[in-house]
């Protein structure tokens, strides 16, 4: 499936989409979405559907979220080159893939609790470059201090709250973007800052649907 595809041009019209509907503004997003060729992180059944802005299966009942989604987050997140990242939640790469070329690929750490996610995403990243990215397997809930602080810690499932250990593990002026939710499947989208005191400026953005984030300071398993 998907041989004789034209990705670029695919790819050029996913985000004329993207832009066209409001949810691509900056310039910076909007180059990396160009640059990352999403057809490498989908499974190869599903590569004729890469570009449309669905969220598709990756196996063991997680799925890649829709190019949408992903949009809005990184908008949120504001990454400028050199700021470090942790993304909660590895799955397929390709959201790493997005952050590494916003921040560049040594500042993303990722960690994933399922190995074998861990394993294909790592390989779905060094198959088009981006083999420095950091993929970690563990439990996200509980953050990752060894690798902190971080400027933006940015998660792909959902949580009923905030885990205590995020904050802890940001820089000051750092970034929390993750779906929050009393129910495992229905979250909004929280944006959380760092102030200068330690606490949280905390705002809750779009209704999303991510899978839930299954952890010690989580959903239990
Ligand atoms: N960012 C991914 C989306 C993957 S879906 C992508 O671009 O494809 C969310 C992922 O979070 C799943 O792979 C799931 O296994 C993982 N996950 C759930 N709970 C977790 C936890 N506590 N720690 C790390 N990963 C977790």
């Amino acid at each position: 499936m998907g041989r004789g595809i034209d990705f670029v041009s695919e790819r050029a019209r996913m985000v004329d989409r993207l832009v066209r509907s409001g949810y691509l503004k900056d310039p910076t997003v909007r180059a990396v979405f160009l640059a990352v060729p999403r057809e490498a992180f989908v499974r190869p059944e599903d590569r004729a559907a890469a570009y449309q802005d669905v969220p598709l299966p990756i196996g063991s009942g997680q799925t890649i979220s829709a190019p949408s989604m992903i949009a809005i987050m990184l908008e949120e997140a504001q990454l400028r080159p050199g700021e470090r990242v942790l993304e909660i939640g590895t799955g397929s790469g390709y959201h790493a893939a997005l952050l590494a070329s916003l921040a560049g690929p040594k500042n993303v750490v990722s960690i994933e609790r399922k190995s074998s996610l861990a394993e294909w995403g790592r390989s779905n990243l060094a198959s088009v470059g981006f083999a420095d990215v950091t993929v970690v397997v563990g439990d996200g809930s509980l953050g990752l201090p060894d690798r902190g602080p971080y400027d933006c810690i940015l998660a792909t499932a959902g949580a009923p709250r905030i885990p205590d250990a995020w904050p802890r593990q940001l820089n000051p002026q750092g970034r929390i973007v993750a779906p929050i939710g009393s129910s495992p499947r229905a979250q909004v989208l929280v944006v959380a800052s760092r102030r200068s005191d330690g606490r949280l400026d905390v705002r809750e953005g779009t209704p999303c649907a991510f899978v839930p984030l299954v952890g010690a300071q989580a959903w239990p398993k």
